[in-house]
């Protein structure tokens, strides 16, 4: 629904997104750092917080966070350091936070979003290196329990210039933010596990006025969420200031059920943080040919791999897309395509029917990744092959792509077995189109009084004699030739 408002404020939107590290250990000790252990079981002094411990510096988080670094077009810095955030929640058992605040590791990257009108470049403008706090679980009756497994896990916070003028522009970021780093291996970007979250800032102005005071919505976690959260917010800004009163500068919940915003507190200010330069770990240095042999080592990006699948494989735009979105599923093309006959028809298949039937076995909204999908890639390649060459009709191939979600077969042997090929000998669907007309005499009769759309039906009860098998250009075209000489009969 359009309200009055819609067009009269502009929406001014950053995002500030936390990416989970994929390290084998935490930031700062040795803990193992994996997500869905027993609680408070990937746990030690040091990310617990106890006094007397020191941290020490996980080397391969500062890599992964460096590669983030160079994927999304940032200088990252030879130099940088940690710093203390200073706050209370029940969650953080140190009571601070060990952050990048003065001196970050990447600054002034962008990344490229397409939008309607082409692409759009979306400023970065900065990444630090942070550590995450434990989680409050509020899965039991009366209490509140806390897990403390994710204290010390390494993140980056990646913030955006206020770039943002619509929510599908930040669901868009957030889709490239995630094909990019799960494409560089920095991260698996599970937004339903909790890797990959944001927080969206936004204000709202008078086209060309200065931006307006702006709240922040706290750990969303779905793209729809976001886009969601974005409008809500968008609309609750805008009666307030139709109403003659002001935005407040405030942090706020999106509550999923309701699909409103909700003020918790006034927004903190830097000041609130006490910041200080984290006195228990040095500098952190890069030298020049270490960034360089990092930045070396990036794999092909996705917008990279999307021009190749196009030229490559000869696939669209779109199809090449869609299938570079996600790491997993570009990989799981890719060796598919070494054993297709038809790479396009391969890519028809994939993102057409294979996603049909996935969508149908999976709950709403699962996030899927690379064991979404439980057909072998030279499988899918196989059944692939069957159809571009003409050897099973669609509706064969539907059924048995059903089966290779379930069972362990092989497409060719399967049909074989089964009697699945396609049936394109004349002799047999002209049989099955004589037949056809036989038995249903209602239809046939209507067609000789003139009710020429019953061939279809027709049609279909020869398609139906033949198992569904037979060739439906052949079979049409003899279940036509039956009726016609049938109708020269009677004349
Ligand atoms: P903090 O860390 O206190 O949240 P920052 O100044 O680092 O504040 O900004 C955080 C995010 O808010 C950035 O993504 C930035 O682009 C965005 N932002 C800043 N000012 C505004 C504004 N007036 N309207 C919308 N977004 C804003
Ligand atoms: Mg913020
Ligand atoms: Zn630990």
């Amino acid at each position: 629904m359009t309200k009055p408002s819609e067009n009269r404020y502009e929406m001014v939107v950053g995002l500030e997104t936390h990416v989970e590290l994929k390290t084998r250990t935490k930031a700062f000790c040795g803990c193992e750092n994996r997500y869905g252990a027993p609680p408070n079981t990937l746990v030690c002094p040091v990310c617990l917080g106890l006094p007397g411990t020191l941290p020490v510096l996980n080397r391969r988080a500062m890599e992964l966070a460096a590669l983030a670094g160079f994927a999304l077009n940032c200088r990252v810095n030879p130099a940088s350091s940690f710093d203390r955030k200073n706050f209370f929640y029940p969650d953080l058992p140190k009571a601070y936070q060990i952050t990048q605040f003065f001196h970050p590791l990447c600054e002034a990257g962008f990344v490229e979003i397409p939008v309607k009108e082409g692409v759009k470049r979306i400023g970065i403008t900065r990444i630090h290196v942070e550590e995450d706090a434990g989680k409050l679980l509020h899965d039991r009756p009366g209490v509140t329990a806390i897990d403390l497994n994710r204290c010390g896990v390494p993140l980056i916070e990646i913030v955006t210039e206020p770039d943002f003028r619509a929510p599908e522009e930040a669901s868009a970021y957030l889709k490239k933010l995630r094909a990019i780093l799960s494409a560089a291996g920095v991260s698996d970007c599970r937004m339903n596990e909790g890797s990959l979250r944001c927080d969206v800032n936004l204000s709202l102005r008078r086209p060309g006025q200065p931006m307006g005071i702006r709240t922040e919505m706290k750990n969303l976690n779905s793209f729809q969420s976001v886009e969601r959260a974005i409008r809500a917010e968008y609309a609750r800004q805008a009666a307030i200031l139709d109403a003659g009163g002001a935005v407040l500068q405030e942090t706020l919940r999106f509550d999923q059920r309701t699909g409103k915003t909700i003020v918790m507190r006034r927004k903190e200010s830097t000041g609130d943080y006490r910041y200080f330069p984290e006195p228990d770990l040095p500098p952190v240095a890069f030298p020049a040919e270490e960034l360089e042999r990092l930045r070396a080592s990036l794999p092909m990006l996705p917008d990279e791999k999307c021009a190749l699948f196009q030229q490559k494989y000869g696939l669209s735009r779109k199809a090449a897309e869609l299938l570079t979105e996600e790491a997993w599923l570009a990989a799981y093309y890719e060796q598919a395509a070494v054993h297709a006959r038809s790479c396009t028809a391969l890519a028809n298949l994939l993102l057409g029917e294979v996603f049909a039937q996935l969508t149908l076995r999976e709950p709403p909204g699962t996030e899927r990744n690379e064991t979404s999908l439980p057909i072998p890639p030279d499988r899918l390649a196989a059944l692939s092959n069957l159809l571009s060459e003409g050897r099973v009709n669609s509706s064969t191939g539907k059924k048995i792509l059903a089966v290779l979600f379930d069972e362990d077969v092989e497409p060719e042997a399967y049909a074989r077995e089964h009697g699945l090929f396609l049936l394109t000998d004349e002799s047999v669907l002209r049989q099955a189109a004589a037949q056809a007309l036989q038995e249903n005499p209602a239809l046939t009769e209507g067609y000789l009084r003139g009710k020429l759309t019953v061939e279809k039906a027709l049609m279909g009860k020869a398609m139906a004699l033949t198992g569904g098998r037979a060739d439906p250009e052949v079979l049409s075209r003899l279940v036509h030739e039956a009726l016609t000489a049938l109708a020269a009969f009677q004349k």
